[in-house]
């Protein structure tokens, strides 16, 4: 999966993708197909393109998803409410609510609403809990996309020093946890926008993993030569060239970085396809943990 350093997240999720979809054959034998129910509120454009790609993801190795649109004033009772009945249906393997939520809604209470062994987003306090004492349930699906492309870059994480940039609860924190876990034992220092002197820590790494949202943030001036580099950012930036008016970019330098880099992710086509395939394979383990 390495040309020259690229990491081609393409095709490292599809073979993620093969392994799922001849898993899901194998349990569909004598069950119903696995079911993800998707919860997307309002019209933020990134999140209807990012349910419409699991949709498909999913179809594609059989697994069964339906989307609960609601629109953008549905109150804080009533999306509980719908949380509540797919908690209760038994027909439901996985529930993922689609992020952000609008302004009114309170993030948390609808992450701690959802049943933890439907939570294959793995953004339940309990499940998050169950990672950082390494009992994992579900893991995030991007820290783990994330997790398997290093162990393709590299074969051994042990004692390599990883600097994480970006501290979320959905990629920065749970990706820590995991680099620190005594089946990857990398040393891991963990940034955010109050460092002082970034550079020091990213050129000081064997891995960098930038997930902070500002393109051209890692620069090649930033990074050691021989430096495995995960580009976890997606962002927009104005591209008169393109008919939609703007191409996807990441939080990386790429094209200064790649020749000094051991491996480095391209945006698009590197993290994004990982985290859908991680995804998938979440749900199918929840539908075999359920109906076990
Ligand atoms: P958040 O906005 O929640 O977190 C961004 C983090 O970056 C924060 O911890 C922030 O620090 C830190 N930060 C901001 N500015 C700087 C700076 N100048 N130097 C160092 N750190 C800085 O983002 P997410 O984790 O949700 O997402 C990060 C990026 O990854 C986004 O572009 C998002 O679109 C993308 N993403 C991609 C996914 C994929 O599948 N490929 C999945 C999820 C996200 P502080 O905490 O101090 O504010």
């Amino acid at each position: 999966d390495l040309v020259d350093a690229r990491l081609d997240g393409r095709a490292v999720a599809e073979s993620v993708r093969a392994a799922t979809r001849q898993a899901v054959e194998s349990f569909t034998q004598d069950a119903d197909p696995p079911a993800l129910a998707v919860v997307l509120v309002g019209d933020h454009p990134a999140s209807a393109s990012y349910v419409r790609g699991k949709k498909k993801a999913a179809a594609e190795v059989g697994i069964e998803s339906t989307v609960h649109r609601r629109a953008d004033g549905i109150s804080q009772h009533e999306l509980l409410e719908l949380i509540g009945t797919l908690n209760a249906d038994a027909t439901v393997d996985g529930i993922l609510v689609q992020l952000p939520l609008p302004d009114h809604i309170d993030q948390h209470a609808v992450i701690e609403a959802i049943d933890p062994a439907k939570d294959v987003d793995g953004f339940h306090p309990q499940n998050l809990g169950r990672l950082l004492i390494g009992m994992p349930q579900f893991t995030p699906a991007t820290p783990s996309g994330i997790m398997v492309l290093l162990r393709r870059a590299l074969d051994d994480l042990s004692g390599k020093r990883a600097v994480v940039v970006g501290r979320s609860n959905i990629v920065g924190k749970p990706l820590a946890a995991l680099l620190m876990q005594r089946d990857a034992n990398a040393t891991v220092t963990v940034c955010h926008s109050r460092t002082r002197d970034l550079a020091a820590h990213t050129r000081a790494a064997d891995i960098v993993v930038a997930a902070v949202g500002q393109p051209k943030l890692i620069t090649a001036d930033m990074v050691r030569e021989g430096v495995t580099v995960i580009d976890v950012g997606i962002n927009r930036v104005d591209d008169d060239a393109r008919e939609r008016g703007y191409r996807l970019v990441g939080d990386v330098d790429y094209d200064a970085i790649a020749p000094k880099a051991h491996a480095i992710t391209p945006v698009p086509g590197g993290v994004g396809p990982m985290t859908i395939a991680m995804l998938l394979r979440n749900t199918l383990q929840a539908a075999q943990q359920r109906r076990a």
